[in-house]
Formats: structure tokens, sequence, C-alpha cells
């Protein structure tokens, strides 16, 4: 179908088919099930291949999204993702894990009368075709440099920047401290959302192109910054991200069955408790579990509850519906899978049996003031308002803070008042000589594209450094 007819005919954005919420609810397999070619096409016809796609100012790496999707309307599904590849090269996962409604799609023209492309979906597509069905063939890498480059940290900024190195031509070692490369992508965002195999998938294909990768490996304690430079190494990025739980500051946050949404994720994802006897990951299996917080990883906690075999989810929200920082979709998977939302509520201490086991907690209802400095409106407590909630497992999903471990025990390298490391925003370069920093650890929890375009500048500002000098 040509341009012309498929906007006479108005396509409707095309649904993605989904696991039904109360199979999935109980699963750990992925909820979206993704497009088919002929759906793929037919939704790639919506998109008015405008002249200037306010779309792509809407992505952060600038990825030529009419480009794309012409390619995959003529069926050059090889040549789209090679396309894509061109700016981001975890489109697999960006598909699935972007805030697309705020991004790319929430700036594509067609949203402002009709439903936007559906541009994350038909990302996945073509990554996902060509993860199954393409020839693995590897992109041209420019003549050996002989510079050395160690990346700390495994996750999707380390990755972007080992990936941009290795094809300039220089010698990319990545150190992980987990026993598996990832970050976030494997260690928080749960199976059912972002399936391992394929981040695992992208790693090899950056060791296929002659990254190493050695994980076990913990910077600032297993070896230093300088040691690293004494070793060899010409240029160390630093990517090592936010992963320090915070915590509610709350009476009883010590007893049994109170876990940061950090443990908790990591145990089922990671560790796989969900595959407990098999896995031997020992994690509180609650019936009645209290998630505190209302992000991403406040309703992966929820989702992943439920999944583990409870019988009631609350997530328990000082703020209002209005100001819940969870992506739409994340919000609505949840409520169809059954999580029951208690707004403008806030714990003021857990409840404990003499075991030490938790049992419930007392909460006060709150009510709006006016915006802080967030600009979000003020939750004010409501004075008497105390009441129980009953609960055998709480999650703690208020977000997260730099890990000091590296940053303390590296001289010249600068941090600000809350822990987080000085870098420059448009190259990635800290105060220490020969050192990048890009990610959550500069910028504190942000999202995986964000992370991906830091290391993209910072891996620019390296091969720059590496050819002419700091
Ligand atoms: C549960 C959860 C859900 C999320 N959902 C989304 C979502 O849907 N969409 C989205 O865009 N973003 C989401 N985010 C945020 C996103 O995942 C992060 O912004 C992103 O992963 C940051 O990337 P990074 O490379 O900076 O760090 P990370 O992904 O945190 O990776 C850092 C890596 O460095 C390693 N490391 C740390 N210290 C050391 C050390 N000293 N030595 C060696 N290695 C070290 C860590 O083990 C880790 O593997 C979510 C976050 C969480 C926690
Ligand atoms: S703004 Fe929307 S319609 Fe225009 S090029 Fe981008 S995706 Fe296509």
């Amino acid at each position: 179908m040509d341009e012309k007819s498929a906007k006479k005919e108005k396509i409707p954005r095309q649904p993605m088919p989904e696991q039904k919420p109360e199979v999935r609810k109980r699963n750990f397999e992925e909820v979206p099930l993704g497009y088919d070619e002929e759906t793929a096409i037919r939704e790639a016809q919506r998109c008015l291949q405008c002249k200037s796609p306010a779309c792509v100012q809407g992505c952060p790496v600038s990825v030529d999204i009419p480009g794309f999707i012409k390619l995959i309307r003529e069926r050059e599904f090889t040549k789209a993702i090679r396309h894509i590849w061109e700016r981001n090269s975890l489109p697999a996962v960006c598909g699935r894990v972007c805030p697309q409604e705020i991004q790319c799609e929430g700036m594509c023209i067609l949203g402002k009368k009709d439903r936007p492309v559906a541009i994350g979906n038909l990302e996945r597509f073509v990554a996902d075709r060509e993860r199954e069905h393409g020839t693995g063939d590897l992109p041209p890498k420019q003549h050996p440099t002989g510079k050395r480059v160690a990346v700390v940290g495994s996750g999707p900024s380390g990755l972007t920047v080992a990936g941009d190195l290795i094809l300039k031509g220089h010698d990319v070692t990545i150190f992980e401290a987990f026993h598996k490369p990832g970050g976030v992508l494997v260690y928080g965002i749960p199976e059912f959302r972002l399936p391992k195999e394929i981040v695992y998938s992208e790693v090899n294909f950056l060791e296929r192109l002659g990254v190493r990768l050695e994980c076990n490996v913990v910077v600032g304690r297993t070896v230093s910054l300088d040691e690293l430079f004494e070793e060899g190494y010409d240029a160390i990025y630093i990517g090592v991200g936010a992963g320090l739980p915070r915590f509610l500051n709350i009476p009883g946050e010590n007893l049994i069955g109170v876990y940061s949404a950090n443990e908790y994720l990591t145990r089922a994802n990671l560790m796989k408790a969900y595959l407990f006897p098999k896995y031997d990951t020992p994690i509180v299996r609650g019936r009645n579990v209290a998630v505190f917080g209302a992000g991403n990883v406040a309703m992966d906690a929820a989702r992943t509850a439920m999944r583990l075999g409870a019988e009631r989810v609350r997530i328990v929200y000082r703020r209002s519906r209005d100001e819940m920082p969870a992506r739409a979709a994340e919000i609505h998977h949840a409520e169809e899978e059954g999580i029951e939302f208690h707004l403008l509520t806030a714990p003021k201490r857990f409840i404990g049996n003499e075991s030490g086991r938790v049992t419930g907690v007392e909460c006060l209802r709150m009510e709006l003031g006016k915006p802080d400095e967030s600009g979000r409106r003020r939750p004010v407590p409501v004075e008497g308002s105390e009441f129980e909630l009953d609960c055998d497992l709480a999650v703690i999903a208020v977000g997260a803070a730099a890990n000091p471990l590296l940053t303390q025990s590296t001289e010249g390298l600068e941090i600000n008042e809350r822990g987080y490391i000085v870098a420059d925003p448009e190259t990635g370069k800290t105060t220490k000589r020969g050192v990048w920093a890009g990610g959550d650890i500069v910028t504190g929890q942000a999202t995986v594209i964000l992370a991906m375009g830091a290391g993209r500048k910072a891996s620019d500002s390296i091969h720059k450094y590496l050819t002419w000098g700091w």
C-alpha cells in the first residue's frame, strides 16, 4: 500500500498482542508478545514521513526514526536494523523499556489528533527479527590502534562505550562487580518485561567483536583506577550506576520480610529465586504484600511479588495518581494484574511479631499541599489519620543513591554533595585525567536511553583523547 492510500484508509494504531492478565500474573514470561511482519508493516504505513520529524527530536540518541520506519514499510528489515544501529546499539532493550510516550512517541505529529506511531514496538520488531533470523554479520572494525580502554560497569552506558570504542579499533575490557553482565537490565528489570536472553545476546555481540569481559571484579576494591592505569590502560570509563538502595528511615525497617526493592529484585531476577529450588536463592514469598513508592521499580517489585504467589499486593504512595512516576504502560499492566493502589498514604512504622517478622505497617493519610522543589505538590500528613495495613512482606522502592565504594577510594575524582561523579555533560570528562563517567552515577537514577546517550558522548571524547590527547 502506498502512503496516500494508507492515509485515506486511516489505519488505526496496531495493538501489541499480550499475554492475558490472569495467566501472566503467575508466570515470568514476557507480557507483550511482539508484532508479526504484516502487523509491523501496517503500523509502519501510518508514519507520515514528516520532513522535519518531531519524533527524532524526542529521541535522546537521535535515531533516524522515519528512515528506519520507511525501510520496514519496504520489507527491508535487515537494512532497518542496520540503520538503527548507527545511533542505538541496544534497540531490542530500548524498544521494550524506553519511556516512548514522553520521548519519540510523545512528539509524534500523529499524536496531536490520533494515536502516535508505535515507534517502540517497531524498533523492538526489527531488533527481534534480526536476533532470530539475521545473518549474525559483524559490522566492520577499524585497524587496531594499540590503545587500551577499561570500562567499569556493564550497564547500558558501559556497554555503549565498549561497543563504540571496539569498532574504532581500541582494545576494550569491561570490569563488572556482579557475576553476570548487564547492570540494571539483568538485576533490576524483571524477565517478564525484558527477557535476560536479549541482554546476553547484546553482550555476546560485543564479545564477538572482541570486547573482553571480566566479571566478579569490584573496581575500587579488587583493583583501583590507578592500578588499572599502571597495568597499561590508556583511558577509563566509569558507568557504575546508582545501585545503593534508599530506605524510609522509619522504625521496624530491619524486621524480617522488609526488603529494599534492590535486594528483592536482585534475588528474584539475577539470582532466579522464582525458580527455587532449582536455584538455591531464598526469598520471602509474601501472601499479603505492601510496596512503597510508585516508580517503575515499585511496579516491577509489585508485579514480581504477584508472580511469586501473593494473594494481595498493594502499592502504597504518598502522593496522588497524577504524580506517580512510573510509565503509564507499567501502571496499566500492574492494574490489569490486580495490583491495588493505596494513594495519599505514607508509612509511619513497621509492626512485627515476637519472632521479628513484619506483620503490618502503620500509615498516615496525606493531602497535597503547595508544589515542592521537584514541582510536584508536597504531600502533607492529615493529623490523627493513623491506620494499620497488614502485610507479611514489605518492599521499599523509594529510589536509589550513588554507591561510594569506587568514588571514595579514588583520588582526584570530584563528586557532588549527593555522591554523584562530577562530569562534563557534553564529553563525560571527570576531574581526573584519563577518566570519564556517565549514566546513573553522574545523573542519579534516570533511564536506559539517557545512560546510553551519555556513553555515546563519552566514547566520542575518549576516542578524541586517544587520538589527539586530553
Ligand atoms: C527495577 C528498575 C526498573 C527500571 N525500569 C526502567 C525502564 O523501564 N526504563 C528505563 O529507561 N529505565 C529503567 N530503569 C532505570 C535504568 O535501568 C537505569 O537508568 C540504567 O540502567 C542506568 O544505566 P548505567 O549503565 O548507568 O548503570 P547500571 O545499569 O546500574 O549498571 C551499572 C553496573 O556497574 C556495576 N558496578 C557497580 N559498581 C561497580 C564497581 N565498583 N566495579 C565494577 N562494576 C561495578 C553494577 O554491578 C552494574 O552492573 C529502571 C531501574 C530499575 C532499578
Ligand atoms: S513524527 Fe510521527 S509521523 Fe512524523 S516521521 Fe516521526 S513517527 Fe512518522
